[in-house]
């Protein structure tokens, strides 16, 4: 948000209690898709994965790796009905506004895409074929929106002291403590430094990005933010002779494989999987 407000001109700051990517950020498994069942999303989705092709291309490190991504489709007439009007929709949207196309595929091309993957008796019917998508790395990409704000003027306030011994929220600089409505009609935002100084910035808008703490920071407004926190894991393999196998063979990596109704997701990390 601050590289895209700073491009457009606008004065802006951004607050960080810790350091830039240290919420939920950090260790995002970094899924970056072509694919949205949405308008708006399926849009942005594009866009962002043009964007960051355009910024590795012109040299800057994001660890991104685009091997594509297969969406497993169980046979099972909703899921069907779904991918067809979703691969359908693709079509228009290429048409219309330059997306990716995506692609319905039958178990047996899944298996040339992906040899690791055993498909006997998983009744799966068919794949969505996804090109030119698949992760990158979360810090990577939020350093290098970082860089080119500030190179817009934008204005990054975070964590700037050794960290303390012990840590509590008190302890982080930069943490936003109060937001109050002038009669202006402009927000008065306070910050906190771990030494207690406190900073007063008025700002016309307040945007709330503060992730998984939202609905404290929306409390400082009065305003009720209904956000849960929800537990998300992943694990990750050590190295897997076949996925090394793969990579030596071919040069890149696997498609990433999206199983929508076990919900869960595989792609390569490093020569094992996550
Ligand atoms: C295990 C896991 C895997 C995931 N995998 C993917 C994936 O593959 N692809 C994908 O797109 N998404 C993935 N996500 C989701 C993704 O990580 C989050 O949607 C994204 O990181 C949220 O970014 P954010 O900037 O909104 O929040 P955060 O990264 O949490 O940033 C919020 C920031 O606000 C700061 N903050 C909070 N309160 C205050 C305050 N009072 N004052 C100042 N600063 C404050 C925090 O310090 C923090 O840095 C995954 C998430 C998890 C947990």
């Amino acid at each position: 948000m601050l590289y895209n407000l700073a491009q457009r001109g606008v004065k802006c700051v951004l607050f960080e209690k810790g350091e830039l990517t240290c919420g939920a950020t950090w260790h995002a498994a970094g899924l970056v898709t072509r694919f949205h069942g949405g308008n708006n999303f399926r849009l942005w989705h594009d866009e962002g994965v043009n964007l960051f092709t355009q910024w590795q291309n012109e040299g800057t490190p994001l660890s991104f790796h685009t091997p594509g991504s297969i969406r497993l489709i169980p046979n099972e007439k909703s899921y069907i009905d779904e991918a067809r009007y979703q691969v359908g929709k693709a079509k228009i949207f290429s048409s219309l506004f330059g997306c990716a196309e995506h692609h319905m595929i039958s178990p047996d091309e899944i298996k040339e895409k992906h040899p690791l993957v055993n498909l006997d008796d998983t009744g799966i019917y068919a794949g969505i074929l996804t090109e030119g998508d698949g992760h990158i790395d979360p810090s990577s990409v939020t350093n290098a929106f970082a860089d080119r704000a500030k190179g817009l003027g934008g204005v990054i306030e975070q964590k700037t002291e050794a960290p303390p011994a012990a840590i509590n929220e008190s302890d982080h600089w930069q943490l936003v403590v109060a937001l109050n409505l002038l009669p202006s009609k402009q927000w008065e935002v306070i910050t906190r430094t771990a030494s207690g100084e406190e900073k007063r910035t008025v700002a016309d808008f307040v945007i709330n990005a503060a992730g998984l703490w939202c609905d404290k920071v929306g409390a400082m407004a009065g305003v009720r933010v209904p956000s849960v926190v929800l537990q998300h894991q992943y694990c990750i393999t050590e190295a897997i002779p076949e996925v090394k196998e793969y990579h030596d063979k071919h040069g890149h990596q696997l498609p990433v494989l999206r199983d929508l109704k076990g919900s869960f997701y595989v792609r390569d990390e490093r020569d094992g999987i996550l």
